[in-house]
């Protein structure tokens, strides 16, 4: 089947062909990608699939639907504000109806980006009465230098997958 359907449709053909078989999982051939590109690409999915026994370039891999995504969550607006005062969610626990019923692929870090902008500005714009509040307990030296707190983000990103890394070792 076109493997870029929605993901429900692929699902659920997917679990239809494994009935059929009467197998857990279905397998998926990556022949049509060069070896090269599928050792650069992904290079931990060929490491992983090694330490099970099977060498993706050479063989289809057992594969089975999993979720990855939580559809649903806490409802709120365009603003990211829910229905409680002072309270407002963004990303994936939130529910701001963008991706209706069935969210399309790679679409969700966006949304999280621009839901956490559109929040940060109406929690910081005057018009709120909370604004003032919320601000003034704010410490705004923290973020006067942008390029440091990148600089400050990128590296505890870069430590937790160091720590992730040696976790599994
Ligand atoms: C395998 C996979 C592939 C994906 N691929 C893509 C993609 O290609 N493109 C795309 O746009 N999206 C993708 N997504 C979805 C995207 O990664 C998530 O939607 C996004 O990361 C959600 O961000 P978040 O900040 O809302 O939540 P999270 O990134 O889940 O962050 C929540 C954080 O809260 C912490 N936490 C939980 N409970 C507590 C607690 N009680 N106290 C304190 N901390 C807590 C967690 O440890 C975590 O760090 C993928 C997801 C998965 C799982």
């Amino acid at each position: 089947m076109d493997e870029l359907l929605p993901r429900d449709v692929v699902t659920a053909a997917i679990h239809k062909q494994m009935a059929e078989d009467d197998m857990p999982y279905v397998r998926l051939s990556l022949e049509r990608i060069p070896e090269e590109e599928i050792r650069s690409h992904f290079p931990n999915i060929c490491q992983r699939c090694l330490e099970e026994g099977y060498d993706v370039t050479k063989e289809p891999v057992p594969v089975v639907p999993a979720q990855h995504y939580f559809m649903g969550g806490i409802k709120v607006n365009l603003s990211s504000r829910t229905s409680m005062d002072r309270l407002y969610a963004v990303g994936e626990t939130s529910c701001n109806g963008v991706h209706g019923a069935n969210r399309l692929a790679s679409n969700s870090l966006l949304e999280s980006m621009v839901f956490a902008d559109r929040c940060a500005s109406e929690i910081t714009s005057s018009e709120l009465p909370v604004a003032k509040d919320v601000t003034d307990r704010v410490d705004w030296s923290l973020y006067q230098n942008l390029e440091q707190l990148k600089e400050q983000y990128k590296n505890i990103v870069l430590e937790e997958i160091e720590k992730e890394k040696k976790r599994h070792e």
